[in-house]
């Protein structure tokens, strides 16, 4: 399959999935993960007019990075170890791992010494496996009312990362969780403002997320790689 092929697919399993729930497509975002792939690939992607480009560590996004970082925005998708944090700063419209408070203090402390606000996703762990970076749900509000002071990071919404699953449908307990800790945070007030997002869906149950109010799916395989 081409890329242009693999795009059509992506567009039209969206369309499905939102039509089954009576949802705008328009309402579901795609952040093309480039993690596999080198840099005429990612310029393939964003040639085919993808605005979001996703990486998880920044020893391999580096030279992407350098060459395309104008293009786009780019997402932090990976697990963030503090002393990286000056690695990405300002690099990364968006980071998705945020899930310590020490990341958070870090985080902020860079942006105002930027002068920019971080926009970022708390990590949430819901289906508790332990090889699965993220906060316990359980930890989530305490973690966001002591976050709520930091005024270099603002929090876009909520990530997730299912199991690996035969079956993509048994991951939907998984993505409407993270849906009900989003909707719960709102109606606590816990922040002074409503966070919309939910980051969640990979290429084996991106259908399944969207159903359950995905507003970001992270496509790697599915778009970059023909096998799959
Ligand atoms: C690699 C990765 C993805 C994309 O995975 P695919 O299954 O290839 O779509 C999404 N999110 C995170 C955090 C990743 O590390």
């Amino acid at each position: 399959m081409t890329m242009q092929q693999r795009i059509e697919h992506i567009e039209s399993s969206i369309a499905a999935a939102c039509s089954r729930v009576g949802r705008d497509p328009r309402s579901v975002q795609v952040i093309a993960v480039t993690k596999y792939v080198g840099i005429p690939e990612t310029e393939e992607v964003l040639a085919h007019g993808f605005k979001h480009i996703g990486e998880n560590r920044w020893q391999d996004a580096k030279v992407k990075w350098e060459l395309l970082g104008n293009q786009g925005e780019w997402h932090f998708i990976g697990h963030l170890q503090t002393n990286k944090v000056k690695d990405v700063m300002g690099k990364f419209a968006y980071i998705h791992s945020l899930d310590r408070m020490s990341l958070a203090t870090e985080l902020n402390k860079a942006a105002a010494k930027l002068g920019f606000v971080q926009r970022c996703f708390i990590q949430v762990n819901v289906s508790g496996e332990e090889s699965k970076y993220g906060l316990a749900p359980e930890q989530l509000y305490d973690f966001v009312k002591q976050i709520g002071s930091l005024s270099h990071i603002r929090i876009e919404g909520l990530m997730t990362m299912a199991p690996f699953e035969g079956e993509p449908e048994d991951t939907r307990p998984v993505f409407g969780g993270l849906r009900e800790l989003r909707d719960e945070l709102n109606k606590r007030q816990i922040l002074p403002y409503e966070i919309s997002h939910l980051s969640m869906g990979m290429s084996n149950d991106y259908e399944v997320a969207i159903e359950e109010g995905a507003t970001f799916v992270r496509l790697g395989s599915v778009l970059v790689k023909s096998a799959k």
